[in-house]
């Protein structure tokens, strides 16, 4: 992902504030919320692979940042009784580099590969019999003498976690026995995650605070307590340490969250299409560089909500602005009823 939309969006978190939403994690399957039917689904597999006493199946987790694809690596790990190693797709540089990895994994160990769409290919293709066989074929020597050797690896589990899932090649896709999306959550869903976590911190935060900020929380856990962690330190300098309406309204005035959630990345998206290109449609190398952003970032991480509220809409010939993205600027939508309905 992008470094500068990381930093600006999601990762504007402090070392320290990484500290307490690591400390949020959920630490048991129940404190987890939300995401039914993939944590039901996730329950069956583990219950089944405890039952034959074998590893559990190859995991893909993918979807936006911030869901908790990380945590739920962690409770599967939990609720399975084993370790969980922590890697990334490009801190795997060398297929020595996973040889290690895995040589070093006990057996029903977890493997979390975070960014896996991002391991490059000679990696990937180690991975493939690791996966499949629980064997490593590793090149010895160069040329005409040189030798494969098979090492035979305990039998473990890759979770890998993706916001790119279309990025992803088939071969690599398809040694995944079981595949989840992650969706955006609702705000009755964040608003209980948000008081639970103020609990586990100690703040108190009354009713419609915990209200505003999961209406505010772009759908994702992740941003929803940054603007409860940032909610508290308002109140604890500008008031008597509780987050009420008055102060949660201060901090998120101050962190430029308007009133659908919407930050100024999302923001200079929609107002760059709506005044540069008369609302599209507009192909999205053009926003891109309109913005001055990264097409991945623009589609990982910035679209994704903003297609699920509807604020814009893929088209054939590119993206457009829908009119309730007009009405909550207080813009008048310039197409027309016709027009729109022909975008539809
Ligand atoms: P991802 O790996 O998808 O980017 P994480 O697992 O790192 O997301 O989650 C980000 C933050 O949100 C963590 O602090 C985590 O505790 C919290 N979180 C995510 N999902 C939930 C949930 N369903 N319930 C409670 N907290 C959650």
């Amino acid at each position: 992902m992008n470094k500068k939309a990381d930093k600006e969006k999601i990762e504007s978190v402090t070392p320290e504030e990484e500290v307490v939403l690591t400390s949020l994690r959920a630490k048991a399957w129940d404190e987890f919320y939300g995401q039914k039917h993939v944590k039901d689904a996730l329950r069956v597999a583990i219950d089944a692979a405890k039952k034959r006493k074998e590893s559990i199946e190859h995991i893909l987790l993918y979807g936006p940042p911030g869901l908790g694809k990380t945590t739920l690596a962690h409770l599967i790990a939990k609720e399975m009784g084993v370790n969980i190693r922590i890697t990334s797709g490009p801190a795997i540089e060398r297929a020595g580099d996973l040889a290690s990895i895995l040589t070093n994994l006990e057996k029903g160990d977890i493997l979390f590969i975070d960014e896996i769409h991002r391991l490059n290919t000679v990696v990937e293709e180690t991975l493939y019999p690791a996966m499949e066989d629980y064997a490593l074929d590793i090149v010895i020597g160069k040329g005409p003498s040189a030798r494969t050797l098979r090492l035979d690896l305990p039998q473990f589990t890759i979770i890998g976690a993706t916001t790119r899932v279309g990025l992803l090649s088939a071969p690599l896709r398809d040694r995944f026995g079981v595949v989840h999306r992650l969706e955006f959550y609702f705000p009755e869903e964040l608003e209980i995650i948000v008081l639970r976590a103020a609990k586990k911190l100690k703040i108190f935060i009354d009713k419609a605070s915990a209200k505003e900020i999961a209406k505010r929380g772009r759908g994702t856990p992740r941003i929803a307590l940054k603007l409860l962690k940032r909610a508290r330190d308002v109140a604890q300098v500008h008031g008597d340490g509780k987050v009420t309406a008055d102060i949660t309204k201060q901090a998120l005035d101050m962190l430029k969250v308007d009133t659908m959630g919407l930050d100024s990345a999302d923001q200079r998206l929609l107002m760059a299409i709506i005044e540069k290109h008369s609302g599209g449609p507009v192909g999205i190398e053009t926003i891109a560089s309109t913005i001055a952003e990264d097409v991945g970032t623009i589609e990982e991480v910035v679209e994704p909500y903003l297609l699920q509220i509807g604020f814009i809409k893929r088209t054939p010939r590119g993206r457009t602005v829908t009119k309730a993205a007009y009405d909550h600027f207080g813009k008048e939508f310039p197409h027309g009823d016709k027009s729109q309905q022909r975008l539809l």
